[in-house]
């Protein structure tokens, strides 16, 4: 076996929410997940995933049927970017899962600083659905920062 632990996925509880930071892949465990749902409601705070491979998403998948098999009403919070990747472009791992906020990419004109900011789904629900990326502010400069992906594309994971 390797020695090499790097990123592997480790979970915290957190207020209402189990926390999953590092990678996602087979040794993840995600099957366990379902089991600490608190009064049917599985919420996933999710800001400290850096990344997820193939394996990882399978699992993945199987962990949101199980959820949805179970009757969980599943919350991903705070989902990284490289999970907002996954969830837009492989619609079984959104499964029916409501993403309450999530992590964007946005990029500052005046300064050239790069950030990625976190948006409310539940607030801007509406401008989201219109591919209207919610305006931001550098924490450097102060100068209004534009989003930095293909609101289509990035926003795709609210038309399921
Ligand atoms: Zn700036």
């Amino acid at each position: 076996m390797s020695s090499d632990t790097r990123g592997r996925m480790t979970i915290t509880e957190q207020g209402d929410a189990l926390v999953l930071a590092g990678s996602i892949d087979e040794t993840s465990a995600l099957h366990e997940l379902p089991a600490s749902a608190r009064s049917g409601r599985l919420v996933l705070d999710l800001a400290a995933i850096t990344f997820i491979n193939s394996l990882g998403v399978r699992d993945w998948i199987r962990m949101q049927l199980a959820a949805q098999k179970a009757g969980l009403a599943v919350e991903l919070r705070r989902v990284s970017e490289p999970l907002m990747h996954q969830l837009n472009m492989i619609v079984a791992t959104r499964g029916s899962a409501a993403v309450t906020s999530f992590y964007a990419p946005y990029a500052c004109d005046a300064c050239g600083r790069e950030e990625s900011l976190l948006i409310d789904a539940i607030t801007h629900a509406e401008r989201l659905v219109r591919l209207d990326p919610p305006p931001m502010t550098c924490p450097d400069c102060r100068s209004a920062m534009a989003f930095n992906d293909f609101p289509e594309r990035y926003f795709s994971f609210l038309s399921v």
